[in-house]
């Protein structure tokens, strides 16, 4: 790991400004539906109070654009947090502030302070300097365990790091690069990327990207459709960019790129619309591509089963509507059996994550990431602001 983590710190006595992603969603009575981000956190926290510090814990909630809005208050994380790590925590009701800095001022070794959403100032998301200062006044060491927020230039995960000696990654942070690292530098291979989902041009860069580091690129979902038009096929109202075909091109020959055979075809994307399978050059004009075929899912087990590290990102069909989520159900299966039998899998995306929870197979899989938005821009090649902020070993 080439940054300095927690456990390179002396932290006995210090209070810690930690910034995590505990960006969860609530429902309309403000009850926590998924705590896996809070969850995920826990052994951060949990060692620095082992080991007597005193965390001040920092994150972002939903998009308040600035202001402050109760429905997107962390305050029932806090409960929620008390209750994980069963001690109460503390709850400021900002995040910087006069009346911030006395509750700071007056913690102890044993307790645990949560802020108030940093969204609720518009200077977090303009990285802005003073507000930075601000944040990091109120502690001696920086901690950053939000990898979910490290693809975003803001205050208390990029300009904050300026106000610190060694600004270093919580455990969660370093598992995360741990993983992503692992796969795209140094891979037990043959490497398996399964990209899917719906738009080529959310991911056109990460297949590019992913393309000389891989041994097999699997490309399925909706971004397919762009492609077989590129190729010249008929698509039918399968999902296409047309802007986008051109940068399809280069992959189209390429011996790593697998392209599924067969699709399933639906007259819409509703329930209740399937026609059935065909392959891909006859796609009726009337209908839209929605799942893989049969011969395409036994394609692409064979390459999961043959592979020692899989990457995947992205549903192979609209796994939402139970007609259409064979492919994709199949593939998240074969993966959970693939990391059974020794390969390490590593699965990133919100509705890649959503799937594989649908299937109750989140637990099968080496490292399921946390942060979407910041696990495809690192596949992309990208560097994370978040991560480059903070201090090499
Ligand atoms: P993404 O956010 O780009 O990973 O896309 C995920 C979404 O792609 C899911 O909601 C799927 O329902 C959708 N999707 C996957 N395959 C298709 C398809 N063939 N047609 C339309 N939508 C699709």
């Amino acid at each position: 790991m080439p940054k300095i983590s927690v456990k390179d710190l002396p932290i006995n006595g210090k209070k810690i400004f930690l910034r995590v992603d505990f960006n969860v969603p609530l429902d309309e009575n403000l009850n926590i539906t998924d705590d896996t981000r809070i969850r995920e956190s826990l052994p951060t926290i949990k060692y620095i109070l082992e080991n007597g510090g005193i965390p001040i814990i920092a994150s972002h909630l939903g998009r308040p654009k600035g202001k402050f809005d109760p429905k997107q208050s962390l305050k029932p994380v806090a409960g929620r947090l008390g209750e994980l790590l069963n001690r109460e925590v503390k709850f400021a009701p900002d995040c910087i502030g006069p009346e911030v800095k006395k509750i700071v001022d007056g913690l102890k070794q044993g307790d645990v302070l949560l802020l108030e959403n940093l969204r609720f100032h518009p200077e977090e998301e303009k990285n802005d300097a003073n507000f930075a200062k601000e944040l990091a006044s109120l502690a001696e060491i920086y901690v950053n365990d939000a990898f979910g927020a490290a693809h975003r230039a803001h205050a208390s995960v990029e300009a904050i790091t300026h106000y610190f000696e060694n600004p270093a990654c919580g455990f969660l942070m370093e598992k995360e690069l741990q993983y992503l690292e692992g796969a795209l530098k140094n891979p037990k291979r043959p490497l398996l990327a399964i990209i899917g989902g719906a738009k080529v041009s959310t991911k056109i860069g990460v297949l590019k990207n992913l393309l000389d580091k891989v041994d097999n690129l699997v490309i399925g979902g909706g971004m397919c459709f762009t492609f077989y038009k590129a190729k010249g096929l008929n698509i039918g109202k399968s999902l296409c960019e047309d802007d986008f075909i051109n940068e399809t091109k280069p992959l189209l020959d390429n011996p790593k790129v697998y392209l599924p055979v067969d699709v399933v075809v639906a007259k819409d994307i509703k329930p209740g619309e399937k026609i059935g399978t065909v392959s891909i050059e006859k796609i009726p004009h009337d209908c839209a591509g929605v799942d893989i075929g049969e011969n395409s899912i036994e394609a692409i087990k064979k390459f999961i089963q043959d592979a020692k590290t899989i990457v995947w990102n992205g549903p192979m069909g609209v796994f939402e509507i139970d007609e259409y989520a064979k492919g994709t159900e199949e593939v998240a299966k074969a993966i959970a059996n693939a990391t059974e039998k020794g390969a390490i899998s590593i699965v990133g995306g919100g509705d890649t994550v959503a799937a594989l929870e649908k299937f109750n197979l989140k637990s099968k899989i080496s490292h399921v990431s946390t942060g979407g938005g910041a696990s495809l821009e690192y596949l992309e090649g990208k560097e994370l602001p978040g991560v480059k902020a903070l201090k090499d070993k």
